[in-house]
C-alpha cells in the first residue's frame, strides 16, 4: 500500500487496534507514510457501514432546547491556563461571513452571530434542525456539499474535530477552497498524533478513537493535502484544552477489553465501585489544575494533543 498523496510505501504504525470507547467490532491497522508521517486507518467502510457506525455505536448527547446556550467569548489568564482557545471558533474575527462545518448543536452559530458575523452551519446530526428553527440560524442537516454555496463567498470556514473523520480529506478541502474568498482562511482543529501524548500513552492515547478517526495529520501531511486542494498552510500550532488530559487519565483508568464499552466514554454505562472511586480521584486531581500545567507546558513546544491549522486561499 502506498500513500495516496506522496505515493510512498506505507508501514504499519499500530496493528490490532480496536474501538476502546463504544465497542464497535473489528480490529484495525494504523498505517504511516514514511515520507509525510501521515497516519491513516485501514477501514474500507461502505456507506451502509458508516451509517451503522455512527447511528448505532456513536452516542449523542441528549439535546434539551431549553438548556441550549451559545458559546461565550473567552479571555484572560484562566482561559489561557485552561487552553480554551483550542476550539476553532475562538480564532474567527468579528463581523465576517463564516461557515462552520460540523456545527454540532449550533453553539458556535450563536457565538458568531453575537459577534456580528453572518454565519452558516452544516451538521450531520439532525438535532441541529431544532436549534436552527428556534433561533433562525442558517444551518443545514447533512454532509458538507460545496455546491450548496456560492463560490468565493466566505471569509472563514471552520472544521473543529471533523477532518479526521472524513474518508477523503482532500475532497473536503477542495470544497472549502472553492467557497472561500481569495485571501479567506480555513481553520481546522484535529488531534495531533505527533505530540507528547502518543509518545507516552501509545495505543492507549485517547484520540485514536478507532474506527471513527481515519486520518491523523502531521504538519507535513497537512501542508501537502492543503496544497493538493489549492490552499496554503499559513500557520500550525498546538493548543490543547486541559479537559482532554483529564479525559486521557479517565480513558486509561477504566480501559475496556476488546468489544466492551468504556464506562467513561459511553453515556449511562454502569460503573463498578472501584471504577467510580478511580474516577473520583482523577476528578480531584483535575481540580488541582495539574492537567492545566502539563498541557500548557507541552503546547509551549507545539507538542500538544490538539493541532490548530490555518489554511489560506491564495489571492
Ligand atoms: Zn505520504
Amino acid at each position: 500500500m502506498n500513500c495516496r498523496y506522496c505515493n510512498n510505501p506505507l508501514e504499519v504504525y499500530y496493528a490490532d487496534m480496536f474501538d476502546n470507547r463504544y465497542g464497535y467490532p473489528g480490529t484495525y491497522t494504523m498505517w504511516k507514510c514514511k515520507n509525510c508521517d501521515h497516519l491513516s486507518l485501514e477501514a474500507n467502510f461502505t456507506p451502509e457501514m458508516i451509517g451503522e457506525l455512527y447511528s448505532n455505536y456513536y452516542p449523542r448527547k441528549h439535546l434539551n432546547l431549553d438548556d441550549w446556550k451559545p458559546y461565550k467569548e473567552v479571555s484572560g489568564f484562566m482561559a489561557w491556563f485552561k487552553g480554551e482557545r483550542s476550539a476553532a471558533h475562538h480564532w474567527v474575527p468579528k463581523n465576517v461571513r463564516i461557515l462552520d462545518i460540523g456545527c454540532g448543536f449550533g453553539e458556535t452559530l450563536g457565538y458568531h452571530e453575537n459577534r456580528g458575523c453572518e454565519v452558516f452551519g452544516v451538521e450531520a446530526d439532525d438535532n441541529i434542525k431544532r436549534v436552527a428553527d428556534k433561533y433562525s440560524f442558517n444551518a443545514e442537516v447533512g454532509l458538507f456539499d460545496p455546491e450548496h454555496y456560492q463560490p468565493d463567498y466566505f471569509d472563514y470556514v471552520t472544521m473543529a474535530q471533523v477532518i479526521e473523520h472524513v474518508t477523503d480529506p482532500v475532497v473536503s478541502m477542495k470544497g472549502i477552497a472553492k467557497i472561500l474568498k481569495p485571501g479567506g482562511v480555513a481553520i481546522l482543529t484535529t488531534p495531533n498524533a505527533k505530540g507528547w501524548g502518543v509518545k507516552v500513552f501509545g495505543k492507549k492515547w485517547a484520540h485514536w478513537h478507532i474506527p471513527y478517526h481515519l486520518h491523523l495529520f502531521s504538519k507535513k501531511s497537512m501542508k501537502k493535502y492543503a496544497a493538493e486542494a489549492g490552499l496554503v498552510l499559513e500557520k500550525a500550532i498546538t493548543l490543547t484544552n486541559s479537559e482532554w488530559l483529564h479525559y486521557q487519565w479517565l480513558h486509561i483508568a477504566v480501559y475496556p477489553k476488546r468489544g466492551e464499552v468504556s464506562v467513561f466514554w459511553t453515556l449511562n454505562a454502569e460503573r463498578t465501585t472501584s471504577q467510580k472511586i478511580k474516577m473520583k480521584i482523577l476528578a480531584g486531581i483535575h481540580r488541582l489544575k495539574v492537567n492545566y500545567v502539563i498541557t500548557r507546558f507541552f503546547d509551549a513546544f507545539n507538542a500538544g494533543d490538539n493541532s490548530v491549522y490555518f489554511l489560506k486561499k491564495p489571492l
